[in-house]
């Protein structure tokens, strides 16, 4: 395993931080773009392989620097083979999840943006083993790295929807975001990258002013705050008129459609009554509903909605013109829910 010294994550430093980083080594800034091609592009994992390089830069840089690498410990497919999910370990030993979903219109991969998570949702995996360390640029960007290297296939999307709250890691999450979109890099499309969150208000606020057109995505999962407050403590924080009211300022800046995730949990948010109170709270917004049947995990005793109960309540959003679609599930039979392989491991490992 590598033992990470007091060096430079290399793999987080954007073209102008790169020269300035080269300058200040004595180097030419030239080499910046060349470097980052290595990195980003090519995705190499060791200085030595960066050849276009004098051999006494690539040992300069190896003694300066560090390139980001984390280390696969497991990878499980799904039956048809259109999910895989990916253990990965980090420098530090502690390990992450990454899902890879191959869909019709290419392959989409949903990240992890911190290790653990602080934010306490009582029907997610993520929550349970609390929080342990925000990841780096370098972290969010190498689990899309490491699976097109080991896939050989090029990812297209990318969905911040893996353990942790992404605006809790707000500077580096942005970082990561415009290391990803650089036309210098792997080129994402901005259009492309999800974003999602339990409704850090102040947050998505900030996102708004980044000049990004990313698709936010809120956790809102309940049609008023007593519901939502069952299910997310953070909703005591901040209330859920807030938090729409911070997503329609995000469609006044960026234009971009917001998505309400809403995953549907037998007797507690899935009634009639609260598609008609939902109906009621987001007509007239620019809005998507993604209705997720509630993944059940073994630790709390939450059921998931029937589907005729789902489908009602689809059809109760449309009648007041709602987009909404279901959202299918996907490699249920490898725990690909939001941190359930992660967690299956540690439980495991920690015997
Ligand atoms: N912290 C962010 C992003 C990570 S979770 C957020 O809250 O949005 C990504 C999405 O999966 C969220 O909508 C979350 O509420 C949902 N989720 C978590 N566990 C789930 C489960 N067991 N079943 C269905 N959805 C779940």
């Amino acid at each position: 395993m590598c033992v990470k010294m007091n060096k430079i994550d290399i793999k987080s430093l954007n073209i102008e931080e790169m020269k300035d980083f080269l300058v200040k080594q004595g180097d030419r800034p030239f080499r910046a773009k060349q470097i980052y091609e290595w990195l980003h592009v090519k995705l190499v994992s060791d200085f030595g392989d960066m050849t276009n390089l004098s051999k006494q830069l690539r040992e300069h840089l190896k003694e300066i620097g560090e390139i980001t690498n984390l280390y696969l410990v497991d990878k499980l497919e799904s039956k048809g083979g259109e999910t895989s999910k990916f253990l990965f370990r980090l420098w530090d030993g502690k390990i992450l999840e990454s899902v890879l979903m191959k869909y019709h219109h290419g392959n989409s991969v949903c990240i992890s943006s911190q290790v653990g998570c602080k934010m306490g949702c009582k029907f997610c995996a993520s929550a349970i083993g609390g929080f342990e360390r925000n990841l780096s640029p370098s972290e969010m960007l190498d689990q899309i790295y490491q699976i097109q290297r080991i896939t050989g296939e090029r990812v297209s999307n990318v969905v911040v929807m893996g353990t942790g709250e992404p605006l809790d890691n707000y500077d580096n999450l942005v970082k990561f975001i415009r290391l990803l979109t650089d036309e210098n890099g792997l080129n994402i499309s901005q259009r492309n990258i999800t974003v999602s969150t339990c409704g850090l208000e102040d947050k998505i606020k900030d996102l708004a002013e980044e000049d990004l057109q990313i698709t936010l995505a809120l956790s809102l999962h309940a049609p008023n705050d007593r519901v939502r407050r069952q299910l997310m403590p953070v909703a005591e924080r901040y209330d859920m008129e807030s938090a729409i009211k911070a997503c329609e300022f995000y469609y006044e800046k960026t234009g971009r459609r917001i998505t309400f995730e809403y995953s549907m949990v037998e007797g507690v948010n899935d009634l009639p009554e609260h598609a008609l109170e939902l109906a009621g709270r987001v007509r007239g917004l620019n809005c998507h509903i993604n209705l997720i049947p509630v993944n059940p995990i073994k630790e709390r005793n939450y059921r998931q909605s029937e589907m005729k109960n789902i489908l009602n309540f689809k059809n109760i959003l449309e009648k007041y013109r709602i987009n909404v679609t279901i959202r299918r599930e996907m490699g249920t039979d490898i725990d690909a829910a939001c941190g359930q392989l992660r967690k299956s491991y540690m439980d495991k490992t920690s015997d």
